[in-house]
This record gives C-alpha cells, structure tokens and sequence, in this order.
C-alpha cells in the first residue's frame, strides 16, 4: 500500500482529505507542515481518530513538521521514508495579502513547490495531486468556466499556481513527473462530526464570517451593486468532504493511469453573497446582522465551474448542498467557538 506524503496537511482542505484516507483506504500518510497557518490541534484530532479506528497503534500516519522553503527539511523526509506519491497543499492562498506580499507568495507557492519537486525527482517520486485554482483563470470570459478557459490570473497568488502548472507540464517532459492538477472553486463546509474543520486566522471566508457575524460582528456584504441577479457576487461552493473524495479519485487515477491531467472542482451551481447569507439565516433559524459595504479589490461578478469532465473522467460529482456544508460549518463553529 502506498506511502502518500501529504504537504500542508494540517491546514483546512489537506487535514479534511487525510480524514477521507483515513477513513476509506489503508494508505500510509505522511503530514507535512510548517504550522504557520495549519494547527498541531488538527494533527492531534486526525492520529486520535486514525488511532481509534485500528487496534495495534502502529506508524500508520506520521507527522513532520517542516518548511518547504527550506530544502533540508523536505530532503530529510525523503530520506526517511518510503514515499511513493505527493498531495501537495501546502501553501498562501490569500489573494488580498498576495497582492499586498507578492514575494511571501511566490516564495512560498513556487519556490517551495521547487523544493518538493527537484526532491521528488532526485527520489524518483514522480507522481503528485496538486491544489490548483479557478484563481488561475482571471476574469472569466464566459461562464460556466471549463479547463480549457484561458488562464490569466490576476493577482500574485493565481499566477503563483499557474506558475506551477507550467512548472509541472515542464517536469512531466523532462523528468516524467504525473501530475492531477484540481482547480478547486470556493470551498465550504467541514466533517460533519464536528472534529475538524475551517480555521483561518484571520477569517476572511464567507460562510465562517456570516456564522460568526450570528454572535459577535455584523457581517459585511462586499458590493450589491455587481451585474448579478441580486448585485452580490456569484461563486461555485463545493463542500470540503466531496473535494476530499476529488484528491482521493485523482490519486488513484495516477496510480491506475499515469497521466498528467486537470480538472475543476466546484458544483456547476453559482450562488450569489445574498443567496448564501439566507441559508445561513435559514440553517441558523434567526436574523443575523448585516450590512453592505463597497467592493472588496479583484473580485471577479461571477465565477462558476463547468465540471464535465471531472464527472467523465475521474467519476466524480458533488453529493453535498450548500445548506449541508453550512451546518457541518456551523457545528465546527460551535464546537470550536472558545
Ligand atoms: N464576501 C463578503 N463578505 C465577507 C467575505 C466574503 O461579501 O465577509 C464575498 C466576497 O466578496 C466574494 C464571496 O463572498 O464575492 C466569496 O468570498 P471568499 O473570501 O469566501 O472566497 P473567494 O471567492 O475570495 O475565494
């Protein structure tokens, strides 16, 4: 059975997709991660739960903790253990704080990627599940948006991950590096028993910032007067488990296929700022506070995913609906809440 090294698995995508191993295959996993933004919490929840779910507490998921800025840490992983393929999650994914800090960005996101990458290749490790984004299409020049949209990003971090890809179509020539690159749309939800979830700091996310608003702030709509069917912004919301399941389907078809390849992974569905702040209200059963505000800086009106070909390809579609990923959302948030 596979070694997977799973780079940033202590963040919020990464530490809900080691759940789904965990949960439905026999993989060994290997968490790497600085902990700037992931938490030792959410290493500490996933060993308890992979621990009660096997009787002999062997080495079945290790974590290191260690920056991929820094090419001794991820060698001496390498060096360590018996690693057959990558997840790689580990990186900034703020487009405001990438427009602020273009260099943490393309630092962190390219350089770090190199590091892995040349390590990989010099183990003869040569199969990776990359964390893309719909970030490397820019402004969409039609919706829904398909693979074959053209990429250009507008913000550091979208052309951090575009970087990337071409970086990886280079290595696949070269080297014969396979990858799956999934170009995730917006992200909601958490484990739907409350265990792990989305833990940002600071909260900058939609839905986390309308279930917070409940208890303690107003929430601020960003812009009402865009070109939609409300005038808030229209965004594609694929639930954190079924994106799981997405990295999971890719691995295997690494393994099956050896094939370079990319998909989108959203819903096909858009919803607007208005549209999710009502089902909050309607989950939450009360009025939350709001109030609108101008534009936020490098938001698209409207961003929604053609997902065809994920569904053709990897057999992968949504089974969650955005009410269900805003109650696993607000279950973490109450269990969480101190
Ligand atoms: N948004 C908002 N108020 C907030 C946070 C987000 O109105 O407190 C809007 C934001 O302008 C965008 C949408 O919600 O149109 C989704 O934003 P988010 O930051 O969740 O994800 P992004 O689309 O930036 O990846």
């Amino acid at each position: 059975m596979d070694m997977i090294l799973i780079t940033g698995g202590a963040g919020y995508i990464g530490s809900h997709t080691i759940l789904n191993l965990i949960e439905k295959t026999d993989y060994k996993i290997i968490i790497f991660d600085n902990l700037e933004n992931g938490h030792i919490e959410t290493v500490n929840t996933l060993l308890e739960i992979n621990s009660k779910r096997q009787r002999r507490a062997d080495a079945r998921i290790i974590f290191e903790k260690g920056d991929l800025r820094n090419i001794e840490d991820i060698e001496n992983v390498f060096n360590k253990h018996s690693i057959d393929g990558v997840i790689h999650f580990a990186a900034f994914a703020l487009v405001e704080e990438s427009v602020k800090n273009p260099s943490k960005y393309y630092r962190n996101n390219i350089y770090g990627t190199l590091n892995l990458l040349d390590t990989m290749i010099k183990h003869n490790v040569k199969r990776i599940v990359f964390s893309s984004t719909c970030a490397t299409y820019g402004n969409p020049q039609y919706t829904p948006i398909n693979e074959k949209h053209p990429q250009n990003p507008i913000n550091p971090y979208g052309y951090s991950k575009l970087a990337i890809e071409r970086i990886m179509d280079d290595y696949d020539k070269a080297y014969g590096l396979k990858s799956i690159r999934l170009r995730y749309f917006n992200v909601a939800g958490a484990d739907e028993k409350g265990r792990i979830g989305e833990w940002h700091e600071p909260e900058t996310h939609l839905i986390p910032n309308i279930l917070k608003a409940n208890d303690v702030k107003t929430f601020t709509i960003f812009g009402n007067d865009y070109d939609t069917r409300d005038g808030t912004c229209i965004r594609d919301y694929v639930n954190v488990l079924d994106l799981a399941e997405a990295h999971r389907l890719a691995y295997e078809y690494l393994l099956e296929e050896n094939k370079t390849d990319v998909f989108n992974i959203g819903t096909g569905e858009g919803y607007s700022v208005k549209e999710v702040f009502d089902a909050c209200e309607r989950v939450l059963k009360k009025k939350i506070p709001v109030e609108v505000k101008g534009r936020r800086a490098g938001d698209p009106a409207v961003l929604y995913a053609d997902i065809g070909k994920v569904k053709n390809i990897l057999n992968w579609k949504p089974e969650r609906s955005l009410e269900d990923s805003i109650k696993s959302s607000y279950l973490y948030f109450c269990k969480n809440k101190k």
